[in-house]
């Protein structure tokens, strides 16, 4: 008998048919003579909902009560998903993240795991349950309830199927499987049948949302076999995996967007040895992740730096910075919101010279002004005006030689 654990994402619970379809899979695959655990996320866009209900209330709501408030989310997902298993006659339990052992730091809103206690999931295997866990929250040592950051179900569940030694972790989405680019965007993007760990990884952490980068890392690390599927239909997924001779051949394997950037310049540093040291170890002390990073040169005393953040932490690095004032000594701060980051990815690049100027040329004709560059061996991103995200994923994917023939197969909420 293997262990196979099944991930359900938003809209594959959105609705209480979609919920009863859930059902009626996991239940085929307990039928089938597997164990099951099974991990969802909050039910459509509940959690979106949440979270717009507390700005409503304040800008600035306590990182531990939004934890409190989202975690509600998954909880009645679990619930009901249960009690569709258990009207059909199958034996299951929920378990909330704190119930099924998962212990993460004691960071809110963002919290990684740091244990699995397999005990109470082992105990309800073996007393013959199907095991349905909430995604994308655990508890810290000091009982706090914490969550693993926005789309973190998918962490939730490649971490229990390294816990458990599951033969199998199943991701199931609104989409056939992943893409050279978000099909959402990018209609002409094509479907692959494997991707290595470290593409995926890298496509992950640069915006494309389809797997939270923290679960790849921890397949990578856990040697997790993964897949992401749709939920909506039986096609043959993606396979994520050590090594893929995915895209032989092509220099770019995939292109990724991130919506949300803003660009924050504090202006009239001093120059000297240890600003940027200060600057960022402010930022960092913070749990503030800043992303690419320009220090325009300078003649005299001052020095100007630019980074960018994501969208929804540009108020907090603002606070954060004013309050160091003195200390860092700049003299003044400047936003700008509303951008976003597109990045082409591929191992390939490493032996390509000139893939920065052709992804620069691409944006030019396709009237895109880059605001800032970051480059690596295998990706090259650009922040871009927000409002040109769509054009530019698409005249990059044409460019770099990845659209396909068929349109992808995407499920609305
Ligand atoms: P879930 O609620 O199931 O976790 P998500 O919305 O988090 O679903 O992730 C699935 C979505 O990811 C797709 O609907 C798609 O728009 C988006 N996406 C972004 N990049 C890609 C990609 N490269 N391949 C497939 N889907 C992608
Ligand atoms: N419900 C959470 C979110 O919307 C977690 C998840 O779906 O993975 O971010
Ligand atoms: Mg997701």
């Amino acid at each position: 008998m293997s262990l196979i654990v099944q991930k359900y994402g938003g809209t594959s619970v959105g609705t209480v048919e979609r919920i009863q379809k859930v059902a009626e899979r996991v239940a085929a695959t307990r039928d089938a003579g597997h164990d099951v655990v099974v991990v969802v996320s909050a039910m459509g866009k509940s959690t979106d909902v949440l979270v717009d209900m507390a700005k409503e209330i304040t800008d600035s709501p306590s990182p531990r009560e939004m934890d409190m408030l989202l975690t509600t989310g998954e909880q009645v997902s679990i619930a009901l998903l249960t009690m569709a298993l258990q009207a059909r006659g199958q034996e299951a339990v929920s378990m909330t993240g704190w119930q099924a052992g998962i212990s993460t730091e004691a960071i809110h809103t963002k919290a990684r795991i740091q244990h699995i206690d397999r005990t109470p999931i082992d105990k309800a295997l073996s007393a013959g349950n199907v095991v349905i866990v909430a995604g994308f929250q655990g508890v810290a040592e000091n009982g706090q309830i914490t969550t693993l950051g926005r789309g973190g179900s998918d962490t939730t569940a490649v971490a229990l199927a390294a816990a458990l030694g599951a033969d199998l972790c199943e991701i199931y989405t609104d989409v056939d499987g992943i893409y050279t680019a978000d099909p959402r965007i990018a209609p002409a993007a094509r479907k692959l049948a494997r991707i290595s760990y470290d593409e995926m990884l890298e496509l992950a952490t640069l915006g494309a949302g389809v797997l939270h980068p923290r679960a790849v890392e921890c397949a990578k690390n856990y040697k997790v076999k993964l897949t992401v599927r749709s939920s909506f239909g039986h096609e043959e997924g993606t396979i994520v995996e050590e090594e893929a001779d995915m895209e032989q051949g092509l220099v770019v394997s995939g292109i990724a967007h991130d919506k949300n950037i803003a660009k924050v310049t504090v202006a009239g540093l001093p120059a000297k040895v240890g600003t940027l040291s200060k600057l960022f170890n402010t930022l960092a002390a913070e749990h503030i992740n800043v992303d690419i990073i320009i220090q325009s040169s300078y003649e005299n005393e001052t020095t100007d730096v630019s980074f960018s953040v994501s969208g929804e932490e540009v108020e907090k690095t603002r606070d954060v910075l004013e309050k160091q004032r003195d200390a860092l000594s700049f003299s003044n701060i400047m936003t700008e919101e509303g951008l976003a980051k597109v990045s082409i990815v591929g191992a390939g690049m490493i032996t390509n010279a000139g893939v920065a100027a052709d992804m620069f040329s691409c944006l030019a004709e396709a009237g895109v002004r880059i605001k800032m560059v970051s480059t690596s061996e295998i990706k090259v991103s650009c922040v871009v005006p927000g409002d040109k995200v769509e054009i530019a994923v698409q005249s990059l994917h044409s460019a770099f030689g990845l659209d396909a023939k068929e349109k992808a197969v995407v499920h609305g909420v």
